[in-house]
């Protein structure tokens, strides 16, 4: 069974077809400035076949659809003789709401829930559903199938979802935490029970998705219990360009000192702050060690920002799980910076943590960089969000 996976943003599309019966990645690509002018990036990933690597005419996601169909299918840069090798299509969706406790296979029904929790997520949404409705329009009678980023969190407590806002918001406009990245901590923490040898109903997990976007979760016998993102994905840790948790009082003063509009304002919170506004550097981590290396003190400042509020919300999850069995690092920080692994693991000593200098310096698998005798586990496993859309898929459409 092969199974096509794709990521549609409002000008981009990124994609991998993935064989099921070996889990490996056939081919990937993505298609940029898409309504713009187009462009397609293809890699198989199977011997003898060429990467593309072309300007493409996009004027809307059907044609960018009908490229990476006919990229796939071809002789020269194809894994595949034909649209008919492609058994179903697994769409990442970013909210689901309260509607989707789990992935579903998409019907017309679906497809207007996905429509009702537009207001919740006003850019990714309309993006997924124009993803969705081009391959419905290229791919024809394919089953297709929806993975939420929300739906992993749908297990919370009310004590953990709820906002202490009058309740009426909650009843009527769904006004509580979502939270994100559900499908790369629902990944990560499978992935830590198996490297554990146990099963995950008996772990208690923090799981750390540290990237451009960062949140953490609390994850209790497989099920969340609490993630640092909310509402909408702007809260929680300070974030590559993202303020985080930030008291509202602050949004009410600057907008009155600087006759900022809401939509002026909200393009500060989500743009300019972070680690990019704390340091004046850069959002990129890589950047930050360099200049906090060459001293400079508002780069180490936003990394020190950084390691606390991971540090602090990690133990936050301990309290509300009663102890934790491990800790994961994951995404394009908690993957590739051992000095950021680090730094976080450092205050974690009251908890028993010992890390293992030489495993920490590893990078690009799956790797334990606690010692034998650290009383909790600490895990850098790389996340796979593809592959769990792809199995959702498989699972969905058997
Ligand atoms: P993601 O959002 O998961 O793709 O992560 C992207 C972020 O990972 C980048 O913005 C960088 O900040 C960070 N990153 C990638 N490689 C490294 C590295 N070697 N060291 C530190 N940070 C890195």
């Amino acid at each position: 069974m092969k199974i096509l996976v794709i990521n549609a943003g409002s000008s981009s599309l990124k994609y991998q077809l993935i064989d099921m019966e070996t889990e490996a990645v056939l081919a990937k690509g993505l298609c940029e400035r898409i309504g713009i002018d187009g462009h397609l990036k293809h890699t198989p990933l199977v011997e003898g076949k060429e990467v593309f690597n072309e300007d493409v005419a996009m004027p809307t996601h059907s044609e960018a659809i009908a490229a990476v169909i006919d990229k796939l299918t071809s002789p020269q840069y194809g894994v595949v003789n034909s649209m008919k090798e492609i058994d179903a299509v697994g769409h990442r969706v970013v909210h689901g709401g309260e509607k989707f406790a789990s992935s579903v296979l998409i019907t017309d029904d679906v497809m207007k829930a996905i429509e009702e929790c537009i207001p919740f997520a006003p850019l990714h949404n309309p993006a997924n559903i124009t993803g969705i409705k081009a391959c419905q329009a290229v791919m024809g009678k394919v089953p297709m199938v929806a993975v939420f980023d929300t739906a992993f969190h749908q297990t919370m407590p009310g004590k953990a979802y709820m906002y202490a806002l009058p309740y009426q918001y909650y009843l009527s406009n769904g006004v509580r935490r979502y939270g994100f990245h559900g499908t790369s901590h629902r990944y990560v923490s499978s992935r830590c029970a198996e490297l554990m040898g146990k099963p995950i109903e008996e772990l208690k997990i923090v799981s750390c998705h540290m990237g451009n976007g960062s949140s953490l979760a609390a994850i209790d016998g497989g099920k969340c219990v609490d993630t640092s993102m909310g509402f909408t994905p702007l809260v929680g840790l300070p974030m590559g360009t993202r303020c985080g948790d930030l008291d509202a009082g602050v949004i009410q003063y600057l907008m009155n000192k600087y006759g900022y509009s809401i939509d002026e304002m909200l393009n500060i919170l989500n743009k300019k702050s972070g680690v990019l506004g704390v340091s004046g550097v850069s959002s990129d981590f890589r950047d930050l060690d360099k200049a906090a290396a060459e001293g400079n003190e508002r780069a180490q400042l936003a990394l020190d920002m950084f390691h606390y509020w991971v540090a602090k919300v990690a133990g936050s999850y301990v309290a509300a799980m009663n102890g934790v069995d491990a800790i994961v690092y994951t995404a394009g920080v908690g993957e590739n910076s051992s000095a950021t692994r680090a730094a976080i693991s450092k205050y974690f000593g009251y908890l028993g943590v010992k890390i293992d200098e030489e495993a920490n310096k590893k990078r690009g698998e799956d790797i334990e960089i606690s010692t034998p005798d650290s009383k909790v586990k600490v895990f850098v496993i790389p996340t796979n969000e593809e592959l769990v859309i792809a199995r959702d898929t498989r699972d969905i459409i058997a």
